[in-house]
């Protein structure tokens, strides 16, 4: 039985703690990190858990708890790893466009890198030589995800340096002597096609007898996952076959020895969130009937920013005939959640949730309009606690200095 709050336990939460409020299922989480571990179980992988997605420490304590190793991108998120209890060793920090300055503090902190760019290779190269292994982020030239807007591995990508631009990390590698530990991509989010991976396998294999040093190859992350009813996911059985079938027909230049990482985000924790918003106003017109909720995209921006879509459900009136409505928020900025939305009957003062909040959701949110941001909750072993309180007047005013 896949794991899942239920309408009655969403409501009570709400009921409890206040809306809008973002709940995580910690069991779920399990899940979908045991799905990963369990298909790839004969094979020499290590899954970093890609944590931009959602940041809470304690989510971050219970990913660890699992035995899932952190991949970060910003030193802050590093130190959040810290902060959580993943030692150095554990934590990989994937750069992209950064000061040199903070990789420099990373590798202080004795964290694995990847570097994105050759000129924070060459600048690495100078300064450190041999002493320190680095991991390089390159681009395949790859067109791949749900859209373009989270597409990464594509030509005109700004993320890692271009494949085609081989022979100038050759030749930093040659000048610098650099110790080249680990080659990664990330193609993109909600990659459903398995041959995607192949495709960045095949990119990597072209290229890694130029790396003695080599130990781990990183495909990064971006597994789809469900957003609507027969939506499916990344199929990790099929996906873990094939890999293992690449690396094999590659075994004679080193598909042997070499470790696969994975950075996944979105697929661990995007099911396991739900943001409840509870309806202020009903404003039927001749275009759409509106349903205004207490939030925007201050608090939930994939709908706006990329088109995401999120189911919705009703759970104040589960069983009440199906209507039509524009689901909105109440920032002045247009804030569309859906349109043309089929909902059971909606009443002021119900409950709406929002599916697949955990990834990207709370992480992105804003106090855009001088709102508060919403509370976290996390469910574990069946009992809801706040993981983090709800803004309060004095976090607008914070950190502003009154000159006047
Ligand atoms: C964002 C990111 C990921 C995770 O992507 P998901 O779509 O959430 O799985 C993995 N690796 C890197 C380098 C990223 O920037």
């Amino acid at each position: 039985m896949p794991q899942s709050l239920s309408p009655q336990q969403l409501k009570t939460i709400a009921g409890e703690f206040g809306t809008p409020l973002y709940v995580y299922h910690a069991e779920k989480i399990k899940e979908q990190y045991e799905k990963l571990v369990t298909a790839f179980d004969n094979m020499n992988t290590v899954f970093f858990y890609a944590c931009k997605a959602l940041t809470n420490v304690n989510i971050l304590k219970y990913v660890k708890s699992l035995g899932a190793n952190i991949d970060c991108s910003s030193i802050n998120e590093v130190k959040l790893a810290f902060h959580a209890g993943f030692p150095a060793e554990r934590i990989l920090y994937t750069s992209n466009g950064i000061a040199f300055d903070e990789i420099a503090e990373a590798k202080a902190l004795g964290v694995i890198i990847n570097i994105d760019s050759l000129s924070n290779l060459e600048k690495f190269g100078k300064r450190f030589g041999h002493s320190y292994p680095v991991g390089i982020r390159l681009r395949p030239n790859i067109l791949a995800g749900g859209n373009l807007k989270i597409s990464t591995g594509h030509d005109k990508s700004k993320f890692g340096i271009p494949v085609d631009q081989v022979e100038k990390i050759l030749s930093l590698v040659k000048q610098y002597d650099l110790h080249i530990k680990d080659l990664h991509i990330h193609t993109g989010s909600e990659i459903k096609d398995v041959d995607v991976f192949l495709k960045g396998i095949e990119v990597l294999f072209e290229i890694v007898a130029h790396f003695p040093e080599l130990e781990f190859i990183d495909l990064g992350g971006g597994f789809k996952v469900p957003y609507q009813d027969g939506d499916s996911e990344t199929d990790m059985q099929l996906l873990a076959k094939k890999v293992k079938e690449e690396f094999t027909r590659h075994a004679e230049t080193r598909g042997k020895d070499l470790q696969i990482w994975f950075e996944p985000g979105k697929f661990i924790v995007s099911e396991c969130g739900y943001f409840i918003t509870k309806v202020n106003v009903i404003k039927e017109t001749h275009a759409a009937d509106f349903v205004s909720v207490d939030s925007g995209f201050n608090h939930l921006i994939r709908p706006m920013f990329y088109d995401a879509y999120h189911r919705i459900e009703n759970i104040s009136n589960l069983q009440g005939p199906e209507k039509k409505y524009s689901v909105v928020g109440n920032i002045c900025e247009t804030d569309t959640f859906a349109w043309d939305r089929k909902l059971t009957e909606v009443n002021e003062g119900d409950y709406l949730v929002f599916y697949n909040a955990g990834a990207y959701g709370f992480e992105m949110s804003s106090n855009f309009n001088s709102r508060y941001k919403p509370a976290e909750v996390l469910v574990k072993d069946g009992k809801a606690q706040l993981i983090r309180k709800r803004d309060v007047f004095d976090d607008l005013l914070r950190n502003q200095l009154e000159i006047l």
